[in-house]
């Protein structure tokens, strides 16, 4: 404002001197060295006043930029040639100063969520170095009696010696994908499920699950189980053996026979459990290490086949191949003819009725792009409901538990055959559509 009051005359007077000598030079040439001696006179004074004013415009906004710069900013100035560019600058500053208020709630919330985690969490950037961690994880590792600590700003090895951790972190930062293991090495005596992801902008969270307690709790429940059922195993052959033995009596009376046969119904169910509890046992702690070796795939699922028609519930059963492949699997026969055996039992006990006589189709295919041979089983039973497909292959899971009891299931087959599997290296899965049946499927590995 005050630099405009003093420019605008000045220039004014500029000019008038500017029009005066131009009009004398035409009509009073006397007095013309006067005029322009008033006119360079002016045009000086004007010079110093605009560059005076200047100076004062160019303070007040360094002045101004710096507060800027010290956020938050004070009043803007108003009365000022720059005024509007600075108040746009203040506004644009206000929102800078929002968002990052914003900012700093958001990281001051993720950083209680972190410290208050029971997991013990750590992340690190794309080279695999730490840059940060949670309260939880420098406590764990402050417990190290090696008197290891968590090593900021180093490579995570300098914090973990755990070939398995450091290679699924490593896979995570390679891959981009989420990627988990278990630890045994991180602490002595300590058994950790660890969890790999990876953040958008390279590097990747690391998340320590401390599972010592669990495991240990699942073990001694196996233990348990494992312990009656082997009790239990003996008396229960020796009643089946003794009730079979009497019932073929010939002076055995109607009534007598009905209770002996109940029995013996019973006592069988009893049994089939108990094995499929010790089996079950053995393949949950790997007790029995599988015999591997390489078979023709098609031979498999043909003497599984042989084994299932020649059973009574199966008497009845159509059973069709399509599909087979000649190439071998590196399989233990026993343990997948065990697999087998369970889901073709399953595919005729499950569709019996429905068609009449059950129909179950069988079928091997080679998948040369994952290296594996896919072995199916279907049936055109009833199928099974979504809901239950996520849970089939969990202990004691029955979809139906009348019809499953009724014919004689234990609800451990399909956990058994997914526990075998998965220590071929292989995958078990089915699909399922309510009405028109089910298809059991599963992979193992190809060798030459
Ligand atoms: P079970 O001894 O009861 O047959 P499994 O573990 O073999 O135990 O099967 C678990 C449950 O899955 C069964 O009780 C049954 O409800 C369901 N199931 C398995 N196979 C089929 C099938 N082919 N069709 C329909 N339901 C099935």
């Amino acid at each position: 404002m005050e630099t405009r009051s003093i420019t605008l005359p000045a220039c004014a007077a500029v000019l008038l001197a500017g029009i005066g000598c131009t009009l004398l030079a035409a009509f009073q040439p006397q007095l013309l060295v006067l005029w322009i001696g008033l006119f360079v006179a002016a045009a000086l004074v004007t010079f110093f006043l605009v560059r005076r004013g200047l100076r004062a415009q160019a303070l007040g906004v360094a002045r101004y930029v710096t507060e800027l710069s010290a956020l938050p900013v004070k009043a803007p100035i108003a009365d000022s040639a720059f005024g509007p560019v600075l108040n746009a600058a203040a506004q644009n500053n206000r929102e800078v100063q929002g968002r990052q208020n914003i900012l700093q709630e958001s990281r001051h919330q993720l950083e209680t969520l972190l410290e208050g985690m029971q997991d013990a969490v750590l992340g690190v950037d794309a080279a695999g170095r730490v840059q940060w961690s949670n309260g939880p994880m420098r406590r764990l590792m402050n417990r190290d009696t090696a008197g290891g600590s968590v090593r900021h700003g180093h490579a995570l090895v300098h914090t973990f010696r755990d070939p398995a951790l450091l290679a699924a972190v490593q896979t995570t930062l390679d891959q981009h994908t989420p990627c988990e293991c278990r630890s045994e090495y991180v602490l002595p005596g300590r058994i950790f499920q660890v969890n790999a992801s990876p953040l958008p902008g390279g590097g990747a969270v690391v998340v320590l699950h401390d599972r010592t307690e669990a495991e240990e709790m699942e073990r001694t429940q196996r233990d348990f189980v494992a312990n009656v059922s082997h009790e239990l195993r003996t008396p229960l052959t020796s009643i089946v053996g003794y009730v079979e033995t009497v019932i073929d009596h010939e002076t055995l009376s109607g009534p007598a026979r009905e209770f002996l046969d109940t029995v013996l119904k019973n006592a069988s169910r009893m049994h089939r459990l108990t094995e499929d509890l010790l089996l079950l046992a053995r393949v949950e702690q790997a007790e029995n290490p599988l015999d591997l070796q390489p078979v023709e795939a098609e031979t498999l699922l043909r003497d599984a086949l042989r084994t299932v028609s020649g059973s009574s519930y199966a008497e009845t059963a159509r059973f069709e191949i399509a599909g087979t492949t000649t190439r071998n699997v590196l399989a233990d026969e026993n343990a997948i003819m065990q697999v087998l055996g369970n889901l073709l039992e399953n595919a005729v006990k499950y569709s019996s009725g429905r068609p009449d006589p059950p129909h179950v189709v069988v079928g091997v295919t080679e998948h040369a792009s994952t290296g594996m041979v896919e072995f199916r089983v279907q049936d055109f039973g009833p199928g099974i409901p979504s809901e239950h497909l996520p849970r089939i292959f969990e202990r004691f899971y029955r979809v139906e538990k009348a019809r499953s009891r009724a014919t004689g299931g234990t609800g451990l087959g399909l956990s058994i055959a997914r526990h075998l599997v998965e220590q071929h290296g292989g995958r078990i899965w089915v699909e399922s559509s309510l009405g028109e049946g089910s298809t059991f499927l599963f992979t193992l590995p190809v060798t030459d």
